[in-house]
């Protein structure tokens, strides 16, 4: 079995023990959004940043996609270098780098998507306030897609929206303008 002490990576040209670096998330905007052990605790050790980012994000293929889109960059740094320059407090306008799209008054960013519910769409879209919980009527999203047959109806809880990315062609009803 290898053993985490044994291992180097090369961080700005020089083997540093792997047990003494974290991957860190890097926002757009400069800022730390996130860090992790190098070594996940079951034999795995994260020695690129692509299995870096799939290991944060859960494998999920949509999220890491839009990650990227995103211009998140995973970095080795040591621990030393991590707690000396922090987390989480990022004060740019808009935050993160990136804008949010609101949605239209009288809408909400929702999801048909449940943990427990099979094919997982990793989606969000725009729909009226009034879809939400609507087992009726099957509520088109403001791009036009409706819910499969048997989806469960629009939720805005967070358990459902966690890993969900937003669907691009709602923002864009919504006046959003992309560079
Ligand atoms: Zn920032
Ligand atoms: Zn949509």
């Amino acid at each position: 079995m290898r053993t985490l002490s044994s291992i180097y990576l090369e961080v700005d040209g020089k083997p540093v023990k792997a047990s003494d670096l974290c991957w860190i998330v890097r926002a757009k905007c400069g800022c730390i959004d996130g860090a992790m052990t190098v070594d996940r605790g079951d034999g795995d050790v994260l020695i690129t940043a692509e299995l870096a980012r799939s290991s944060m994000l859960g494998g999920i293929k949509a999220i890491i996609e839009r990650s990227i889109e995103d211009g998140e960059v995973y970095s080795l740094i040591t621990w030393d270098q991590y707690r000396a320059e922090g987390f989480g407090n990022c004060t740019h306008e808009p935050k993160w780098g990136i804008v949010k799209v609101a949605a239209p008054t009288g809408q909400v960013w929702a999801t048909t998507d449940r943990w427990s519910h099979g094919r997982r769409t990793h989606k969000r879209h725009i729909v009226p306030e009034s879809a939400l919980g609507d087992y009726g009527v099957q509520h088109p999203a403001l791009c036009g897609s409706k819910p499969t047959r048997i989806a469960p109806p629009w939720s805005v809880d967070q358990n459902n929206l966690g890993d969900t990315v937003t669907c691009r062609r709602c923002e864009t009803a919504a006046g959003a303008v992309r560079p």
